[in-house]
C-alpha cells in the first residue's frame, strides 16, 4: 500500500461550515479506508524505481520523499489548517517558537529591519530583540496601540512587522487592518501570532496579515499533550520564502504530534466557544469581587480598545487578566488558595490555569519593562478550560477571600 488512494471530501465551492472543515478539512484517506486520520510515523519513504526517485527529487513528480520536508499525516493537519484560516497553504513546525523562528528567519537577511509590538510572549521578544540582531537585523519595539509608532517605526528597509494581539499578559488589543496597511504602505510584511485569539476568535487574514503563526501546543491541541506550530501564508510566499528554509534547517512537526494537533481540531468549536462563554461570564464575575483592581477581557465594554474588538474579534477569547490589591503577595496569596485552578505557565488547556506574569513569563524583563507593558505584580493571568464555571468562580471568590 504505497500511495494514497482517497483524498478529501470537502470540495471548493460547497463552502462547507467551520465546523464541518474542522473534522473532516484536509483528510486523506490510505487504501485501507480507516475512518480516523492514518498516523504515518515514518521518517522516510521508498521509490518504486531510481527513476522514480530522480523524478521525486526534481520536482517532476509529486510524492513525499522525506518527513522533514513533508509527512501524510503533517500534510492533513497542514490542510485542514489552511482551510480553517482561508490561506493558501500551511507548514506545520515542531512548536510555536519554531514557527515564529521561522516565519521571521527564513524571509530576513542582514541589513532587513523588523517593527515588533513591545508586548511579546516572552520567547518571541527574545528572538526579536536578542536574536535578530545577531544576524544583523536590528528591531524597533514600539506600543502596538499606538499607529503613529508603527509609522514612526518605518525605515526604507523595514521588512517585517510583527505582533500579538490579544497580547499576552495584558491582552490588548491591536487593529489589524491599520497596521497591515502601514507595513504594505513601507512594503513590509505583517506576521501575526493568533494564539491568544484562537484560529476562531480572528482571521488576521482577513485584516490584512500576510503571515499568521500558531503555537498549536494551547488551544488545537488543547489538552496539555503535545508541542506543535503552524504557519499559514500564501503559496507564493511558501515558495519563494519559506519552503527552502523550512525543509533545510528542521522545523518540521513530528506525525505523531500532528495526529494529536488533528484529533484536537476536531472538538475545537466545541471547546473553544465553551471556554469563551465561561470566560465571558468568569471576567463579570470578577469585576463585582472584593480585592480586585481591574479586570481586562477584551469581551467586555470597558475594554480599551472594546471598538476594535467587535471589528475583528468573534468573542473576548479564552483568557483574563485581572490585578488583585496587594501585589505581588495579594497575587501569590490569591493563587496559592485556588484548589481547582492550577498555577502553570501553558495555556489553552481543558484544565484552568492562572500565571503569575511578573514572576514567570515576564521575569526576565527589568521592573521598568514590565511597568511600560502595564505588567504589574498584582497581576495575574487566567486560562480558562473546560470546568463548570460556578466551580471556577467558586474558587476564585476562594481565592480573593484569602486577601
Ligand atoms: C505559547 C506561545 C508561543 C510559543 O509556543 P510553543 O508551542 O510553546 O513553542 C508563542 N506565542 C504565544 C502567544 C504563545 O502563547
Amino acid at each position: 500500500m504505497n500511495r494514497i488512494a482517497s483524498a478529501t471530501h470537502v470540495a471548493p465551492g460547497e463552502a462547507p461550515g467551520l465546523e464541518t472543515l474542522l473534522v473532516h478539512g484536509g483528510t486523506t484517506r490510505s487504501g485501507f479506508g480507516e475512518t480516523s486520520e492514518a498516523l504515518f510515523l515514518n521518517s522516510g519513504f521508498v521509490y518504486d524505481s531510481a527513476e522514480a526517485a530522480e523524478a521525486r527529487f526534481k520536482g517532476e513528480a509529486g510524492g513525499f520523499i522525506y518527513s522533514r520536508y513533508a509527512n501524510p499525516t503533517v500534510d492533513m493537519f497542514e490542510k485542514r489548517m489552511a482551510m480553517i484560516e482561508g490561506a493558501e497553504a500551511a507548514r506545520g513546525t515542531a512548536s510555536g517558537m519554531a514557527a515564529v523562528t521561522a516565519a521571521l528567519l527564513c524571509q530576513l537577511r542582514a541589513g532587513d529591519h523588523v517593527v515588533a509590538s513591545r508586548a511579546l510572549f516572552g520567547s518571541c521578544l527574545y528572538v526579536i530583540e536578542d536574536l535578530l540582531p545577531r544576524y544583523g537585523v536590528p528591531c524597533t519595539l514600539v506600543d502596538g496601540t499606538d499607529l503613529a509608532q508603527w509609522k514612526a517605526a518605518v525605515r526604507p528597509e523595514t521588512k517585517v512587522f510583527f505582533l500579538e494581539t490579544p497580547t499576552n499578559p495584558t491582552l490588548e488589543v491591536l487593529d489589524l487592518q491599520a497596521i497591515a496597511d502601514i507595513a504594505h504602505d513601507a512594503g513590509a510584511r505583517l506576521v501575526v501570532d493568533n494564539v491568544f485569539a484562537t484560529p476562531l476568535g480572528q482571521r488576521p487574514m482577513h485584516h490584512g496579515a500576510d503571515v499568521v503563526v500558531y503555537s498549536a501546543t494551547k488551544h488545537i491541541d488543547g489538552q496539555g499533550r503535545c508541542l506543535g506550530g503552524v504557519i499559514l501564508a500564501s503559496e507564493e510566499f511558501v515558495a519563494t520564502e519559506l519552503k527552502d528554509f523550512y525543509r533545510h534547517t528542521g522545523p518540521s512537526l513530528s506525525p505523531f504530534n500532528a495526529w494529536v494537533m488533528l484529533k484536537g481540531l476536531e472538538t475545537l468549536a466545541l471547546r473553544v466557544e465553551r471556554q469563551c462563554a465561561s470566560a465571558a461570564r468568569i471576567a463579570d464575575f470578577l469585576s463585582g469581587q472584593p480585592g480586585i483592581v481591574r479586570v481586562i477581557y477584551p469581551g467586555r465594554d470597558d475594554h480599551p480598545q472594546a471598538d476594535v474588538v467587535r471589528r475583528q474579534m468573534a468573542f473576548g477569547g479564552p483568557m483574563i487578566a485581572f490585578e488583585v490589591e496587594g501585589g505581588k503577595t495579594g497575587a501569590f496569596k490569591v493563587a496559592n488558595a485556588l484548589q481547582i485552578i492550577k498555577i502553570s505557565n501553558n495555556l489553552g488547556d481543558a484544565k484552568s490555569l492562572v500565571t503569575h506574569p511578573a514572576t514567570t513569563t515576564h521575569q526576565r524583563l527589568t521592573p521598568e519593562a514590565r511597568a511600560a507593558l502595564g505588567i504589574t505584580d498584582g497581576m495575574l493571568r487566567l486560562s480558562i478550560g473546560l470546568e463548570d464555571p460556578r466551580d471556577l468562580e467558586r474558587d476564585l471568590a476562594r481565592g480573593l477571600a484569602s486577601l
